[in-house]
């Protein structure tokens, strides 16, 4: 599934690097809408006047800019820092974690300056004695834009080089293949997320299907990068058990072609915060997703805000089932988490 944009907008002093002269010419080639935009903050020329049309016009803008401020945010606990390469994805998941993050137009930004923050990068990485990782996709899935901008491509060959510099990102996309053959030597780990193949369906518009995605994971587990996955948000409802346990046999029978077992599991069942049902209900009026929050219990979080889980019975019983299933399949993968 390759992202195609309707419009791009153009940071004027994108031309003053070679990413985005080639960009440039590439948009124009393929006919595709571009202009220039005149301030780095005011992101102008994005139609849609209701929620939902200014959803999905913002998912299908793409804003080529220079990343100005070099300093990177904290990315606690998983990694030491964000690393910033783009912003937004082209996916429309209802229960994305973006949701709140960015504005009524999330378009996607992606930063021409690749080498800048790389130097950048490195010196984070002197900076310290122990080895620092980084997080790629904080605020982003990099994946979509990757056949673009090269950027993933870039930063996985810089890390591979680094004896203590570490990089990971996660998404649910598939344009991997400029990363296979890549030299990583181990130093990225690439995490795919994952459901059953029915809640993607359902939930997960204009993102890979889960054969699809299983199919880039084998690639990249062949191509020797550690890999991962995160299997959320898991969902309760009549059949569960059966839809996630076809998930994980498909990707035990797909990852039992490469011969390799460096794999590890996170699994976080479905939660809702007030303000993530408010926006979701704002873009997607008609969903369906369970967020009836009597079903639920309620949780204080620890960034001053409650989330409604699952009780603590279904909690348990996502527990045991993931930990005897993922067990059985795959007895040497790393379960991280199940919560
Ligand atoms: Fe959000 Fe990830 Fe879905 Fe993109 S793929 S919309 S980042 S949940």
């Amino acid at each position: 599934m390759s992202f195609i944009p309707s419009r791009v907008l153009f940071e004027e002093n994108t031309l003053n690097y070679e990413l985005g002269r080639n960009m440039l010419e590439y948009f124009k080639e393929k006919g595709i809408e571009h202009s220039f935009l005149a301030s780095h903050n005011r992101v102008t020329g994005i139609p849609g006047n209701t929620p939902q049309k200014a959803y999905a016009e913002g998912k299908k803008t793409l804003v080529v800019g220079v990343r100005r401020t070099l300093e990177f945010s904290p990315c606690k606990p998983s990694a030491h820092y964000q690393l910033p390469i783009a912003t937004s994805c082209t996916g429309k998941c209802e229960y994305c974690y973006l949701n709140t993050q960015l504005g009524a137009k999330p378009y996607i930004r992606v930063y021409v300056n690749t080498d800048e923050i790389l130097e950048r990068a490195q010196r984070y990485i002197e900076e310290r004695d122990e080895v620092t990782i980084f997080e790629a996709s904080a605020t982003s899935d990099p994946v979509p834009v990757e056949p673009f901008t090269g950027s993933l491509a870039k930063a996985i060959t810089f890390f591979g080089k680094q004896p203590r510099g570490k990089l990971r990102f996660v998404t649910k996309f598939t344009s991997i293949e400029s990363l296979l053959g890549l030299e990583h030597n181990g130093n990225t780990t690439v995490r795919f997320s994952i459901n059953a193949d029915n809640i993607i369906r359902k939930y997960e518009h204009q993102t890979p299907s889960l054969d699809e995605r299983v199919e880039a994971i084998s690639k990249i587990h062949m191509s020797g990068y550690p890999i991962g996955f995160i299997i959320a948000p898991v969902f309760i409802y009549s059949g569960w058990e059966k839809d996630y346990d076809d998930m994980l046999n498909r990707i035990k029978n797909q990852l039992a072609e490469t011969g390799r077992s460096e794999i590890s599991f996170e699994v976080i069942s479905h939660r809702f915060t007030k303000r993530a049902k408010s926006s979701i209900l704002n873009i997607f009026p008609q969903t369906d997703l369970p967020m009836d929050e009597g079903k639920r219990k309620f949780k204080f979080g620890q960034f001053g805000y409650g989330k409604y889980i699952y009780p603590k019975e279904t909690l348990k019983k996502i527990n045991d089932f993931f930990s005897e299933r993922i067990g059985n399949l795959f007895p040497e993968a790393e379960i991280k988490y199940i919560i």
